[in-house]
């Protein structure tokens, strides 16, 4: 028997032989949402079902020398699933139950490979609220959100998943189980152990389960699409409504002009203001339908002042939902290839120099498209390019990134790092703090066997 062949029969012996997949079922899977006809690499995708199983997979995998590289709904944008052939990929798919909600509490367990829509489903069901919310809500895993600290539509009001997350459980490299799945706001009892794991990108520990915040469940939405002079007006908007509806502005998505048009291109989504502005935003606010006066006479006011040209204000939840289709259906991009995707943070004051001189730049690239949008309220924006040869790349990244360091930005602001980032890493982050963070890695994964090669 060689060395494969028999940590496999240890693992289908854990798991079960439907727990272990391998050859013709492994290759139909894709390596990741950004790589959908490369197959997965890895030597098998092992499947455990709870904790247990997983700290064995853990405890084997250690013992034999290999590898494991943790894959939730493989949604995430930097390569962090991404294998090599004698590499496991461990998958939490079985991993997907939900308890029973606690609606005193507002807390929910959940396994890490439920879906994020499955567990906001759960939530509604429960006449409460889980406010975290993505594009890829359907296949993106709570494990996966955990371990990107994903931040989406909803960051300006609850935070990021760090905030959401109460507790959880985790399995270590050699299979040690950190369970600290208490369902408390507040516990000061030494180091916050479950924060190592949240935005770790599976480097640190497999979280299996974890111990969820809820909200209650908003009484309505006011939502408007509106257009700017300027990235800068928009941010004078977003303040006035988070003054006249105290912090409960939940949404304001960016949406320059080239972004707006493919997105509402003839058979996608409708655009319900015209071409010739020069920037969108859409704007939710959490009101109960009473409010809904309050939110317009604030856009008239500011339409008023000039600060707001125009603006489309949803009437019905049919409309609400179109103007979301205009920012969430970006597989419409990857349509027209303006496929290579890049998600950085710049402060707001900084934003409008930044996009315009760097559209200048991406525009002196021979070939290059690029679209800008992005959750601006966060600071966040998302660019798409062309993929053009390796020089052309080269000098898309450097026009995206090289500012960054100088502007106090970050070349990550939701993704993670994974592989795609790591050569970016020291313009966001000094020596001392890398080296810190390889301190941590080394402290809890001496033989570096979990998600090895990615962040650093
Ligand atoms: C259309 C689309 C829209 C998106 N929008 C957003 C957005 O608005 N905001 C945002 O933040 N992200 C967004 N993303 C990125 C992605 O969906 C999120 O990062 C998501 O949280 C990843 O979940 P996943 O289950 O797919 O994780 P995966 O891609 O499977 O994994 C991501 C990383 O986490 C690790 N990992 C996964 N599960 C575990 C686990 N249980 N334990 C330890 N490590 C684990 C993996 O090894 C990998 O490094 C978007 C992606 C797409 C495709």
């Amino acid at each position: 028997m060689t060395e494969a062949e028999s940590i496999l029969a240890r693992l289908s012996d854990i798991v079960g032989p439907s727990g272990v997949i391998t050859g013709e079922e492994l290759l139909g899977r894709s390596a990741n949402w950004t790589r959908p006809t490369e197959p997965c690499a890895a030597l098998a995708l092992v499947r455990p079902r709870n904790t247990t199983e997983t700290s064995a997979v853990m405890a084997a995998c250690h013992a034999a020398g290999v590898a494991v590289v943790p894959r939730g709904g493989a949604t995430g944008l930097v390569d962090g699933t991404l294998c090599a052939p004698d590499e496991i990929t461990l998958s939490t798919e079985r991993m997907t139950g939900i308890e029973p909600v606690d609606p005193l509490g507002m807390t929910v367990v959940v396994g890490t490979g439920a879906t994020i829509e499955s567990v906001q489903n759960a939530a509604t069901e429960s006449g409460l609220f889980f406010p975290l919310d993505l594009g890829a809500r359907g296949s993106a895993t709570i494990g996966g959100a955990i371990s990107t600290n994903a931040g989406g539509l909803r960051v300006l009001r609850y935070g990021m998943m760090r905030e959401m997350v109460l507790g959880l459980e985790a399995v270590l490299a050699d299979g040690t189980v950190v369970s600290s799945m208490r369902p408390l706001i507040k516990n000061n009892t030494g180091l916050d152990l479950k924060q190592i794991f949240v935005g770790t990108e599976g480097t640190l520990g497999i979280v299996t389960r974890a111990v969820l915040r809820l909200r209650p469940e908003p009484a309505g939405y006011a939502t408007a699409l509106i257009a700017c002079p300027g990235v800068d007006d928009g941010a004078r908007v977003l303040r006035a409504a988070q003054s006249a509806f105290q912090g409960r502005v939940s949404s304001f998505e960016g949406l320059w002009p080239d972004f707006y048009q493919v997105m509402t291109a003839p058979g996608r989504a409708t655009a319900p203001l015209s071409y010739d502005y020069p920037f969108y935003a859409i704007i939710e606010v959490e009101c109960v339908p009473e409010e809904s006066d309050r939110f317009l006479g604030l856009l008239e006011g500011l339409m008023g002042e000039g600060t707001i040209l125009d603006a489309a204000v949803a009437s019905s939840e049919e409309q609400r939902r179109g103007m979301w289709r205009i920012r969430d259906r970006v597989e419409h991009l990857n349509a027209d290839r303006i496929e290579r995707a890049f998600d950085v943070s710049v402060p707001l004051s900084k934003m409008d120099g930044y996009v315009r001189a760097t559209l200048e730049r991406l525009a002196a690239i021979p070939g290059c498209r690029a679209v800008v949008y992005g959750h601006i309220g966060d600071n966040n924006l998302h660019w798409n390019t062309t993929r053009l040869d390796p020089a052309g790349n080269a000098a898309i990244d450097a026009a995206i990134y090289a500012p960054l360091a100088e502007l106090n930005g970050s070349v990550s602001a939701e993704h993670g790092i994974g592989l795609e980032k790591r050569g970016k890493l020291p313009l966001s982050r000094s020596p001392e703090e890398i080296g810190a963070m390889r301190l941590i890695k080394r402290a809890l994964d001496p033989d570096n066997r979990l998600n090895p090669g990615k962040i650093f």
